[in-house]
């Protein structure tokens, strides 16, 4: 028998996700699958997602493989290429790339086709990560228009605000100012933006994490969205043990019981990608009931509480987050975002389709 831990994909709550997605815009959706589809398996994710008007996502390889499965949708290179080999591949596949930078732009002047690549400009509007600076844009816009090897110009920005009290009114107004009189498509939203600002909807929208079924917003429930979870990772008690008033727990011995209790100990630790940080508290189902974890992340297990569950025993189901149990509450709780648990679930975790 392999470990207990396993990681469910649900299908149908990624198909349902893109129709909350759709539900919210009239612009065309940009499915983001970055990072092995957050977690949940590029092909898988992919396959879910197959209504989307397009992929986004970083590595040149996995675009390939889209394209080897049979995907023909719109498939964009989120950081662009980084050599002028990546420039021929993408050509070749048919693959649409981000230009944020002067270096990119030289790049394409040692692309061979004629008239055969889509780029997306990508303009920093405020965020400082990606992007031509606004006084640098215009430039960069006239070569694209003009160069042999472009066929289309999409206009791109990203908010670095979208989930937060500070907003896009900054960046959207500098995006609107700049790109005022270019004729061309534009693409702002993630996630957040989609759901809470129609007024960066553009031409496509860009979610990724609400795909995956969680809430961009850290005071908004996933579930208030009418989104679902679409990994769901659980494991079993697989021993307990029965403490008496003062004894410790796991290594460092940070959690030290007041009174006699059961513990669980769970197949789930941080080699499985569950947060070392997680502290005591941090919530946990076991046999569908919400309880706590106990002291410090084992490498391959971790503790919870089983005070008034004594129906819990050797076997006991657990689920670490998914259905029932927020993944924005765990990360919350380690002091995380979903983002990060998701796609740091490690490889050695089986995954199943359901
Ligand atoms: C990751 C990413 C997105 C998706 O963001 P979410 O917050 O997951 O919706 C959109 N656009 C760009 C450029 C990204 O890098």
């Amino acid at each position: 028998m392999p470990r207990p831990i396993q990681a469910r994909i649900s299908l149908s709550a990624l198909e349902h996700n893109l129709g909350i997605a759709r539900s919210r815009t009239r612009a065309r959706v940009m499915s983001v699958i970055k990072a092995g589809a957050y977690g949940h398996g590029l092909l898988r994710a992919a396959e879910a997602l197959r209504a989307t008007d397009g992929y986004a996502l970083l590595d040149i390889n996995d675009a390939v493989l889209l394209r080897d499965a049979g995907y023909r949708h719109p498939v964009l290179l989120l950081e662009g290429c980084f050599t002028p080999d990546d420039f021929a591949l993408a050509v070749r596949h048919d693959l649409a790339c981000v230009i944020h930078n002067a270096e990119q732009l030289a790049m394409l002047d040692a692309c061979p086709q004629r008239g055969a690549l889509d780029v997306w400009l990508k303009i920093n509007s405020g965020m400082n990560r990606l992007g031509f600076a606004p006084q640098a844009a215009q430039a960069a816009m006239e070569k694209l228009k003009a160069h042999p090897a472009v066929r289309n110009v999409t206009l791109m920005t990203h908010f670095a605000n979208a989930d937060e009290a500070t907003g896009v009114s900054a960046q959207l107004e500098a995006f609107n100012a700049l790109t005022a009189a270019w004729r061309a498509p534009r693409s702002l939203a993630n996630s957040a933006a989609l759901l809470r600002y129609p007024e960066t909807h553009g031409d496509w929208v860009r979610p990724g994490i609400m795909l995956y079924g969680a809430s961009p917003f850290a005071e908004m429930s996933a579930q208030s969205l009418g989104l679902q979870a679409a990994m769901t990772l659980s494991s079993e008690i697989i021993a307990v043990q029965t403490l008496r008033s003062g004894d410790a727990v796991g290594y460092g011995g940070t959690f030290r019981a007041d009174a006699p209790m059961r513990v669980g100990t769970v197949a789930c630790g941080y080699a499985d990608g569950y947060p070392r940080h997680a502290p005591t508290g941090t919530p946990i189902l076991v046999n569908g009931r919400r309880t706590r974890t106990l002291g410090r992340v084992s490498m391959d297990m971790l503790a919870v509480d089983l005070s008034g569950m004594p129906e819990a025993g050797i076997g006991s189901p657990v689920v670490l987050w998914g259905d029932g149990l927020p993944v924005e509450e765990v990360a919350a709780a380690a002091g995380t975002i979903s983002y990060e648990l998701l796609c740091a679930l490690a490889p050695r975790v089986s995954m199943v389709v359901g």
